[in-house]
């Protein structure tokens, strides 16, 4: 027997051992994802109708299926190796603390100024739209780390950034608003008066303080109606989760060397491109029958899309204006209690990860939001990093595992995402500290109010 190789706090990669391909998790499912529908004519949509929302090389990446590794462009790769590979960090010091016999490791995406996972996408999303000579993009943030990773990618290839930030968001988050100022972007708060759509939603709910399905439908607006601009988007989609792969691959590469398979992998999930990017190579394992893992889902009790939400065809926005798109839904019009203050609060889910949960290759379960702010106050004070509500949401189902093989004494390998920082989320953690934070479970009747918003036809019946 060789003798175990110590594992160090933080793996890192060399540089000529970081990916240079995505992987394409869709091209190992047998089930495959359902396709995006057209809402006028409930088929398929077409690369050529995509086209006027997408860049062309996005729309390719969207709606292929099979394609198993996309090759990472040179220009992205030397992008990614400025804040790139993250760190995998070995959480000795939380498993001191919880005095289990479990191995926890995590995956740290928090290490560039965007303070989360998504700049991996934005880099990408960016570089396609200047590669085909557009003038700029626009999209919608809500928590405001998308629109900061995306001002950031524009300012560094020369486009231009117009972001629409949920209003609440704007007005709680100056300081993420000035980050994206600083790069160059645009910033509107949403619903706002310079679209048709965000017009109609401030007439029907005045006084509303925005949600992300809003800020979506005007920011496709703003892009279909401006010469050479697109929309991008920072969740969700099938090529943003490819992109996100960046995560899973360069986690197996570390663990490979040294040996490490881990047994439950642990994500929270919002649009889920963190958790399919993390889980991508080792799903593409589980689905090709050379490896087992357990997967687990990670979202919020207010905002239950995959635990009890329903899979339909849906909307993706608010307005109405996108295409549909099969997945885990409360309903395009559902909003999260204001009280709510742990992201994750999108309506649907990722179209692959749904299509895997429905067949049973993932887990997903829901926690209250006081008790994530609890994980992250004890992950802080050990580990030292002061983790995003989102990212919380993960180190609190770890730890619930950590524990359980503390009962039972098995010395399980739990590997999580965190997914980034919480230094602009000082607003609810102020709350958590006064002991005035509350959690809120949507009841059923609330639930079929969002639900009642899909759309009925032939086959997609709530
Ligand atoms: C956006 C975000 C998430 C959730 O988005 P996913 O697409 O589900 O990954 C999680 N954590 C952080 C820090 C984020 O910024």
């Amino acid at each position: 027997m060789s003798k175990e190789k110590k594992i160090p706090y933080k793996i890192y990669l060399e540089e000529h051992e970081m990916p240079k391909s995505w992987y394409n998790v869709r091209s190992d499912m047998k089930n495959k994802p359902a396709p995006l529908l057209n809402p006028g004519t409930l088929q398929p949509l077409t690369y050529e109708e995509m086209r006027g929302i997408f860049c062309d090389e996005l729309c390719k990446q969207e709606l292929d299926d099979t394609t198993p590794y996309f090759e990472i462009p040179e220009e992205i790769q030397k992008f990614y190796k400025m804040y790139r590979p993250s760190p995998l960090v070995r959480a000795y010091c939380l498993e001191e603390k919880l005095q289990t016999p479990a191995k926890i490791y995590y995956k740290f995406e928090g290490n560039n100024t965007s303070g989360s996972h998504k700049l991996n996408s934005a880099i990408a999303q960016a570089y396609y739209a200047k590669k085909q000579g557009l003038k700029g993009v626009t999209t919608e943030t809500g928590a405001g780390q998308w629109g900061t990773a995306l001002s950031m990618a524009c300012a560094y290839l020369g486009l231009d950034c117009q972001v629409y930030m949920v209003k609440c968001s704007y007005e709680q988050k100056p300081f993420r608003r000035e980050v994206m100022r600083t790069y160059g972007a645009n910033v509107t708060p949403s619903p706002s008066n310079t679209t048709k759509v965000g017009r109609k939603i401030l007439e029907e709910f005045p006084g509303t303080t925005g949600s992300l399905g809003c800020a979506i439908s005007e920011a496709v607006e703003a892009a279909t109606s401006q010469e050479g601009y697109r929309y991008v988007l920072g969740s969700v989609l099938t090529q943003v989760l490819l992109h996100q792969s960046i995560i899973g691959l360069e986690t197996k590469t570390a663990m490979d060397k040294y040996g490490i398979k881990p047994d439950v992998i642990i994500g929270c999930a919002g649009g889920g491109s963190n958790l399919g990017g993390l889980i991508s190579p080792f799903m593409g394992e589980k689905l090709r029958g050379e490896a087992d893992y357990r997967f687990i889902a990670v979202e919020p009790a207010s905002c239950p899309s995959l635990t009890r939400g329903k899979y339909v065809y849906d909307f993706c926005d608010t307005g109405k204006v996108c295409p549909l798109a099969k997945m885990y839904t409360l309903g395009s019009g559902f909003i999260p209690a204001p009280n709510h203050a742990g992201g994750l609060r999108y309506h649907g889910m990722s179209s692959v990860l749904s299509q895997l949960y429905d067949d049973g290759y993932m887990d997903a379960v829901s926690v209250e939001q006081t008790s994530v702010f609890q994980a992250a106050e004890t992950f802080a004070r050990v580990e030292g990093i002061l983790p995003a509500p989102e990212s919380s949401h993960a180190i609190k189902v770890a730890i619930d595992e950590a524990l359980k093989c503390k009962e039972t004494g098995e010395e399980k390998t739990i590997l999580f995402g965190l997914t980034g920082t919480g230094y602009f989320d000082m607003m609810a953690y102020e709350r958590f500290n006064n002991g005035e934070m509350t959690d809120y479970i949507p009841t059923d009747e609330e639930l079929a109010k969002g639900l009642a918003g899909v759309p009925q036809f032939p086959g997609n019946q709530v």
